[in-house]
């Protein structure tokens, strides 16, 4: 039996909270460690299947992580604080001896740019101390990563083409409001698009490239726009076959009308603006006046979709496979008191736990989602919380 160490005590703190509380054959005793104490309180509060210990820790400073860690004595650190203390507690976790897992790759505070290079340079550090650390292991990206590699072992013998595809078929009745964490939100929405084709990355402006998608189970039409996600890097890496990779996000009229206006007045901008004496992030302004995302659990409705469709050739012919999940907001809320953006991120973000802990994914190094095998990661999100559909068919190119 395992302790884990959960740093974060937003939205996706709280689902990884509840669904490892859940996972009783391989995890018996929990930390929660946040910068905001009082946070970590209220979600242990909600746990009684085992014992829930909290702390308080700035997961920016290695030598403050690393005691706590090592006062722990945790098996695993999962890390659902924000991407930007990725590269510290990896710090910690090689300090102390303990294997990692995250949900959103680094991103260094004063640029918005999204790339892997940074914690796979840890590969040979995590190796020499036999550590593993699983980086992704959200839905997108993680469960997004996994449905690719069911697509390669199962459907396809050659993947060529890829189009991910989120849905946020959910309201929340606010003017606007993020589904997690506003300052990474707008930060990933406003980056320069990239998707792969032919071998490189093509850039194009953000949310320039738009179609309208039909959504399955009775979602219906909605439209969809490019932009970059950091799986895309870890696959086309990880399965060369794949001749061209996007990502595509719905986003309501209202969204992108407000989106607009905030990005024109300079409210999303990320470098330091003096004002009245003192130097202000406007984006970490914005975020304090947005609502919190961890307060749209009640008020939400709808469901997310969200997969991928996998084109390629299997005994020679044309073949096209969409693997996806549904979730649905107020299911989630009623089982963890979070929305099904935090849910969906949250439950796989526990399934890799259970992966690691039992030694099902097991390995020293620094891992992405696809170099694993899939199937026992999706029994075991679905006995979580989460399942999976696959349907082959043919759908429009995008
Ligand atoms: P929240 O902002 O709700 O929560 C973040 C938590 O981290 C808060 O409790 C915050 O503390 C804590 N935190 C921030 N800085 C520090 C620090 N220096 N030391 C210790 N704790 C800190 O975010 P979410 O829960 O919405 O998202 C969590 C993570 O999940 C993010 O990295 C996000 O990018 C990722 N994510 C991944 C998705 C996926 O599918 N892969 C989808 C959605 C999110 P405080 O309360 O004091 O601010």
């Amino acid at each position: 039996m395992s302790k884990v160490l959960i740093i974060g005590a937003g939205g996706v703190g709280r689902v990884v909270a509840h669904k490892c509380a859940q996972a009783r054959d391989v995890i018996d005793a929990m930390t929660i460690a946040s910068r905001t104490r009082s946070k970590c309180d209220a979600i242990a509060a909600e746990i009684s299947s085992l014992p829930v210990k909290t702390a308080q820790v700035d997961a920016d400073d290695v030598a403050q992580t690393t005691a706590l860690i090592k006062a722990e004595q945790p098996q695993l650190v999962i890390n659902v604080a924000l991407p930007y203390q990725d590269l510290h507690i990896m710090d910690a976790c090689l300090a102390a001896g303990v294997d990692y897992l995250d949900t959103a790759n680094y991103e260094p505070p004063d640029t918005a740019h999204f790339e892997y290079s940074w914690q796979w340079a840890y590969e040979d550090r995590f190796r020499e101390k036999n550590l593993m650390a699983l980086l992704g292991s959200g839905f997108d990206p993680g469960v997004t990563n996994v449905y690719t590699a069911l697509a390669a072992q199962d459907y396809l013998d050659e993947i060529q083409e890829l189009d991910i595809i989120d849905a946020n078929a959910g309201n929340h009745g606010q003017p606007f409001a993020t589904n997690f964490n506003p300052e990474i939100n707008i930060r990933e929405v406003t980056a320069v698009c990239r998707h792969w084709e032919d071998g490189k990355w093509v850039e194009t402006p953000p949310l320039s490239t738009k179609h309208s998608f039909d959504f399955p189970e009775g979602i219906g039409p909605m439209n969809i726009y490019r932009m970059f996600h950091e799986e895309l890097e870890s696959l086309v890496k990880h399965i060369p076959t794949i001749r061209k990779a996007q990502f595509w996000m719905t986003f309501s009229d209202n969204y992108l009308k407000h989106l607009e206006v905030l990005q024109n007045v300079g409210m999303t901008r990320i470098d330091p603006v003096r004002f009245q004496g003192q130097d202000i992030i406007p984006l970490q302004f914005l975020k304090a006046l947005l609502p919190d995302p961890g307060s749209l659990g009640p008020l939400t409705t709808g469901r997310t979709c969200i997969g991928v469709i996998a084109r390629g050739l299997k005994d020679g012919k044309p073949r096209q496979v969409y693997i996806y999940n549904i979730c649905e907001h107020e299911r989630a809320y009623r089982e963890t008191n979070s929305q099904a953006i935090s849910y969906t991120t949250g439950v796989p973000a526990a399934t890799g736990a259970v992966m690691m802990l039992s030694g099902l994914w097991k390995k020293p190094g620094v891992w992405n989602m696809e170099q694993f095998a899939p199937t026992p990661f999706l029994e075991r999100m679905k006995s979580l919380g989460l399942s999976t559909v696959v349907v082959e068919g043919e759908w429009p190119r995008l």
